[in-house]
């Protein structure tokens, strides 16, 4: 199988993480998945396996190609395993000065050449760029929740981003079987611009006693034809994501249309993030 990348750095095993990993492995370039906690990354580790198995299980992926998939990812704890990356894909926790540390880091680490993407759902690709000196090679590189599944890539180009850098993660995008939409540098993007303000108004819906939380998602699901509710989904993307995004969009748009719910951030102090703790607005047991 000819990758459109020998060799793949992602940074953070989270949810998003291991998805981008095992995209990237499932197309036969070489994955270092590196995160600074061991747990997290035996737990992205997991949630490969996982994953994999549930494909070959439905019958959609060969048990041999999930093998050979799991086989070409090495997990890591330091970033210089990123070193020799192509691409480096970052996913960690949605925070700017997090992301500009590590960005400062990988300028210093790998070849000038290797292109250094972010999976931010909504932090400047141009802030991030700054922190390095090849602000041409830096890149929003936006995949969906599951990755394995999703078919959308939102590709954002900073304020430098070169032509020839858009043009390659486009490219590298449909190589793994994504189809990869282009979009400018403003905060949230398209996809979470439109998406946040409806997750944040059903949030309100709830506080406000509108509906309940069953009755909001149904009148989305039934009534806007959406495959999910909004606070389902929020619990899928994760409530501190969530809060952050929006933080993201308020600060960068003036507009306090886009403040996050109170109820939203009650939920994120009170450590119910969704699905990837077991519990946000819904519980899920196991
Ligand atoms: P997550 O909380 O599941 O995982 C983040 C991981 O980053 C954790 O495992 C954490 O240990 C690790 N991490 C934190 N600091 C680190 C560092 N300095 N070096 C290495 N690893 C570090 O978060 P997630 O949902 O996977 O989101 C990751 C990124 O992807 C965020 O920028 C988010 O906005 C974006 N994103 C999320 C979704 C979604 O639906 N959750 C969708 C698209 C994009």
């Amino acid at each position: 199988m000819a990758a459109y990348f020998e060799r793949v750095a992602v940074i953070g095993a989270g949810q998003m993480g291991n998805g981008i990993a095992q995209t990237f492995a499932g197309q036969g370039s070489q994955v270092w998945l590196i995160d600074v906690n061991e747990q997290a990354l035996s737990r992205g580790m997991g949630a490969i396996r996982a994953s994999l198995d549930r494909l070959v299980k439905k019958g959609t992926l060969p048990a041999v190609e999930a093998e050979g998939t799991l086989s070409r990812i090495v997990g890591g704890c330091a970033l210089s395993d990123a070193s020799g990356a192509q691409i480096v894909v970052e996913a960690v926790v949605e925070r700017e000065d997090v992301k500009r540390q590590i960005f400062a880091e990988l300028d210093r680490l790998t070849d000038p050449k290797c292109i250094l993407a972010t999976n931010t759902s909504s932090i400047s690709i141009t802030a991030i760029a700054a922190a390095t000196q090849r602000a041409d090679r830096v890149i929003g590189m936006h995949f969906m929740n599951p990755v394995p599944l999703m078919k959308l890539v939102e590709v954002i180009r900073g304020h430098e981003t070169s032509a020839a850098t858009t043009r390659t993660v486009m490219e590298c995008a449909t190589a793994l079987g994504k189809t990869p939409v282009e979009a400018n540098d403003y905060p949230g993007f398209v996809s979470n611009r439109v998406l946040m303000p409806m997750i944040n108004e059903a949030a309100y819906c709830l506080m406000e006693g509108v509906a309940s939380r069953d009755a909001i998602d149904t009148v989305m699901k039934l009534g806007m034809n959406h495959p999910m509710g909004p606070l389902a989904l929020a619990d899928l993307i994760g409530l501190d994501t969530c809060q952050y995004i929006l933080e993201v969009l308020h600060d960068g748009l003036g507009d306090d249309k886009y403040r996050p719910c109170p109820l939203l951030k009650r939920m994120v102090a009170a450590g119910r993030l969704g699905r990837k703790v077991g519990k946000g607005f819904y519980d899920y047991p196991g």
